[in-house]
């Protein structure tokens, strides 16, 4: 067990509302969510940011981002965002990859 914190979401090991769950993706809802619909949608393998998936991960990012769709379709989202913060200056607080599916409001662009 690493010290990251959504590596002990997808273990269980830290308690989360559940979205979606296999064994290379864990979806949960965001614990402060930004919109109507929050969900974080996350590979298994820890992979610090976007901009550290290496030639290795190609397939495993895809597949994060397919689910991503199809757990927007899932809750009802027609509309939605998908945003990924990578690096600090971006807005990443939490250094496991993660795909933010926010939907349930208008979206202004470009974002803050
Ligand atoms: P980011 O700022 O892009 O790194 O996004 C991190 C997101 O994780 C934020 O939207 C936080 O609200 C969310 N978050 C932080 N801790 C938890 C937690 N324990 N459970 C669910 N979401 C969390
Ligand atoms: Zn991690």
């Amino acid at each position: 067990m690493t010290d990251c914190l959504f590596c002990k979401i997808a273990a269980g090991a830290i308690p989360s509302r559940q979205a979606y769950s296999d064994d290379r993706v864990y979806a949960f809802h965001d614990i402060a969510p930004k919109a109507p619909t929050h969900v974080l949608v996350i590979p298994r393998k820890h992979i610090a940011k976007l901009a550290d998936a290496g030639p290795d991960d190609r397939e495993l990012v895809g597949e994060v981002v397919a689910r991503a769709a199809a757990i927007a379709r899932d809750l009802g989202l027609e509309h939605y965002r998908l945003v990924a913060n990578n690096g600090e200056g971006a807005g990443q607080t939490v250094f496991h990859l993660h795909f933010h599916v926010m939907g349930g409001r208008p979206m202004a662009w470009p974002p803050g």
